[in-house]
């Protein structure tokens, strides 16, 4: 006898035919019209991939969901390759493409792009569950104010006043793009303010869009806003090629990961720069100078989008290394295998409830290691860390800072 496949048929390119597992064929008939949409939707994402999904796995061994609770990527592809994805489920919308999953799959499966495939799907028929209301609403604002914060578009440079940062004029060595939490939330404010007096005294000759500045798009698109994204992306690109732009220096590893990797998708190509890696550059070149010590154990946190996704893992380390006192600790779960702050994919806009915060577990492995900071590069990982630091009554025992905070502290 044929051994139990889970489907309705012993060959399961015949039971993918027949529509799906054997317990859920009943419902097939209601299913029919997902079934074709989800099907297109997920060849448009990149073809047919799922169907070298083997279902060994791998993936859901690896997600740091599996950390906190249950969840299974693996059946979410399983049911998408039979159209019978439930997109009204909070299911769909776990995912925060950390990108550890895709990396261990011996089949090259594009868990990534499948998953958001099915948000877009979601998001056509405005089909949200409780959770994931909120991302609806940065999603309007970014349409209204180019921010997913309801930050008014007039006050996007305010974070520089007092700072003399000049707006950037063709001809300028280097536009900061500043990223929408660096301008507007109160505590990454810090972030840009410590990045602008760096790039003052490291002499170089740059400046900001103020209010012409939009969202990069990237966690929108993540969250199934193509359209969303497009118009932002055709927006910064405008602005880019209008004013001259050459070489763009980042705070966030999601504008990086977008400017990098999704722009030249519009047939434009910037050179893209993470500020650590151009502040490797500016000490390797002697134009930053240490004059002042910070004697701190200091663990590296890697965000998703600059390691896994760009394998920037060495320059932060480096620059981190040079400051004098500093000593680094690594935690388990670094560089490739970085432990996800939960914020990526969208997940920055929903709730997420106590219990099963990633976030959470990270800053345990920083207390663990004995870092009294942990550093890191990214404004999400921030944002988590902060909401972490308090929920575990850390205040005294660990600081989180940008890795600009410590430079700027030490020159
Ligand atoms: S690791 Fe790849 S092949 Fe294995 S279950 Fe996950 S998606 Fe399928
Ligand atoms: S990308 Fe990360 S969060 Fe998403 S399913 Fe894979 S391991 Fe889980």
């Amino acid at each position: 006898m044929a051994e139990d496949n889970g489907y309705c048929c012993p060959n399961v390119e015949e039971g993918l035919k027949h529509k799906g597992p054997r317990e859920r064929i009943d419902n097939a008939v209601e299913t029919v019209t997902p079934f074709i949409e989800v099907i297109d939707e997920i060849k448009k994402a990149g073809g047919e991939v799922y169907k070298l999904c083997y279902q060994c796995g791998k993936c859901d061994v690896v997600c740091p969901w599996n950390r906190v609770r249950n969840f299974s990527i693996r059946r979410i592809i399983r049911e998408a390759a039979f159209g019978l994805t439930e997109i009204e489920s909070e299911e769909i919308w776990r995912c925060t493409t950390c990108g550890i999953c895709p990396q261990q799959c011996p089949r090259g499966v594009k868990l990534i792009e499948l998953g958001v495939s099915l948000r877009r799907l979601a998001s056509e028929y405005e089909v949200f569950p409780a959770s994931v209301r909120s991302a609806r609403t940065a999603r309007a604002s970014l349409v209204s104010e180019g921010n997913p914060l309801q930050g008014e578009r007039k006050n996007r440079a305010d974070w520089a006043n007092g700072l003399s940062v000049k707006t950037f004029a063709e001809g300028m060595e280097v536009l900061y793009f500043v990223g929408c939490y660096f301008s507007y939330d109160p505590r990454l404010k810090k972030v840009a303010a410590a990045t602008a007096n760096i790039l003052k005294r490291a002499g170089i000759d740059f400046g900001i869009l103020g209010t012409k500045e939009n969202c990069c798009g990237e966690s929108v698109r993540k969250t199934g806003g193509e359209q969303v994204f497009t118009s932002l992306a055709r927006e910064n690109i405008k602005t880019f090629i209008d004013n001259g732009v050459k070489k763009i220096v980042v705070s966030s590893p999601h504008c990086y990961h977008s400017f990098k990797n999704e722009y030249p998708e519009f047939m434009v190509n910037f050179e893209v720069v993470h500020i650590s890696q151009y502040l490797s550059e500016l000490i390797n070149e002697g134009r930053l100078e240490f004059t002042k010590e910070f004697a701190k154990k200091v663990t590296y946190h890697d965000p998703c989008y600059l390691g896994r996704h760009n394998a920037v893992y060495d320059e932060p380390r480096e620059v981190l290394e040079k400051v004098p006192g500093l000593e680094l600790r690594e935690m388990p779960d670094s560089r490739k295998d970085s432990l996800c702050c939960g914020g990526g994919g969208g997940r920055i806009w929903m709730e997420t409830p106590k219990g099963e915060r990633f976030s959470d577990l990270r800053l345990e492995q920083a207390n663990k290691v004995g870092a009294e900071v942990l550093v890191t590069s990214c404004p999400y990982c921030i944002a988590n860390f902060d909401d972490s630091r308090l929920n575990l009554g850390y205040e005294e025992v660990l600081e989180i800072k940008d890795i600009t905070e410590v430079i700027q502290e030490v020159i």
